[in-house]
């Protein structure tokens, strides 16, 4: 007579999620999200001069660039696939005043290098931060009332020339980062009173008051000089105000929103995405960079895999599109 063999436990689980990620043909089959070089858009930010390619101490391996040093960038991109660049201008201290009138000079940075690459790249987009902070001598988002409290109607108005400008260069979308209220409206009502009705807006909709915007400010020297801007960014214990920031931007007219910083607030990026079939787009913002950058350089986390771990979690959690300063690292990865 046999005795009977106990049956070992896993032999009578019927389910085993790891027969289907043994191989790597498998796992590469049922991969619910892939990255593309496609999905990202580069931030580049610029400066006056010419051959100025100047690294940003908090951002190792990101620069400032001048105009033609920007175009050799937008080649790197377009040779490596990326559909568009954001851009920020960096204007020096003598430039800047109270209401950042730079920003809307038809020969200012930004406008400049918008029609260098319109010429040089036509099939690149042309996305321009919309915002006053690197332009102001108070480093605010805007025009500051007596009280010190920011202007909105005169921001608005001040958008509006600003956004007619860049919309003068020939840039694809209009990105307003300021979070004013209105600030949509006012900007789609400014083009198509001006017959630029096919230019976009990229609302930051969802824009958080983040310590993790650290080293942007200074890349971009947009640091105010007294107080912060909790006063019109949002505070980031809040998930239902991102529901109301969406959709007032997107009864403006926004064509595309994004939630910023991404990481920390992957939770808010997928409600957003639940609650609109709108184009949602997320950004990756400096403080995301740099401490990924650092620990890479401390030797606590390998750079590549983390970075497009993290990248994937963000599209993951919704991103159509992620603005990146890993942009053209990553489309070297992924080729
Ligand atoms: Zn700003």
């Amino acid at each position: 007579m046999t005795a009977t063999l106990p049956i070992p436990p896993h032999f009578a689980l019927r389910h085993q999620p790891r027969r289907l990620r043994r191989r790597a043909a498998m796992r590469a089959m049922l991969r619910e999200t892939q990255l593309q070089a496609s999905d990202f858009l580069l931030p580049i930010f610029l400066v006056e001069g010419t051959g100025v390619r100047e690294e940003i101490a908090s951002m190792p391996g990101v620069f400032r660039h001048s105009i033609d040093s920007c175009l050799q960038l937008c080649g790197e991109a377009v040779a490596r696939r990326i559909p568009g660049v954001l851009l920020f201008g960096v204007v020096a201290a003598q430039c800047k005043d109270a209401s950042g009138s730079a920003s809307w000079d038809s020969n200012g940075l930004v406008q400049r290098a918008t029609r260098a690459i319109r010429e040089h790249y036509p099939d690149l987009l042309v996305i321009a931060d919309a915002c006053f902070c690197e332009y102001t001598d108070h480093g605010h988002c805007g025009v500051l009332a007596p009280d010190g409290d920011r202007d909105d109607p005169a921001t608005l108005e001040n958008l509006q020339r600003q956004a007619l400008s860049y919309a003068e260069a020939g840039v694809d979308v209009i990105a307003p980062s300021g979070m004013v209220d209105g600030m949509v409206l006012a900007i789609r009502e400014a083009l198509d009173a001006a017959r630029y009705e096919r230019v976009a807006v990229l609302s930051y909709a969802i824009k958080y008051a983040s310590a993790f915007y650290g080293p942007f400010r200074d890349a971009a020297d947009s640091a105010p000089s007294f107080g912060d801007r909790r006063a019109y960014q949002m505070d980031p214990a809040n998930r239902r105000e991102a529901f109301r920031e969406l959709a007032l931007d997107l009864e403006e007219g926004a064509d595309m929103v994004m939630v910023k910083p991404a990481m920390p607030y992957l939770d808010i990026l997928r409600d957003v995405r639940e609650r609109c079939d709108f184009p949602v787009l997320a950004y990756q913002v400096s403080g995301e960079y740099s401490m990924l950058r650092a620990a890479a350089a401390a030797g606590a986390l390998e750079l590549q895999r983390s970075v497009l771990e993290s990248l994937l979690a963000i599209k993951r959690a919704g991103a159509d599109a992620i603005i990146s300063y890993f942009a053209i690292e990553v489309a070297d990865w992924l080729d």
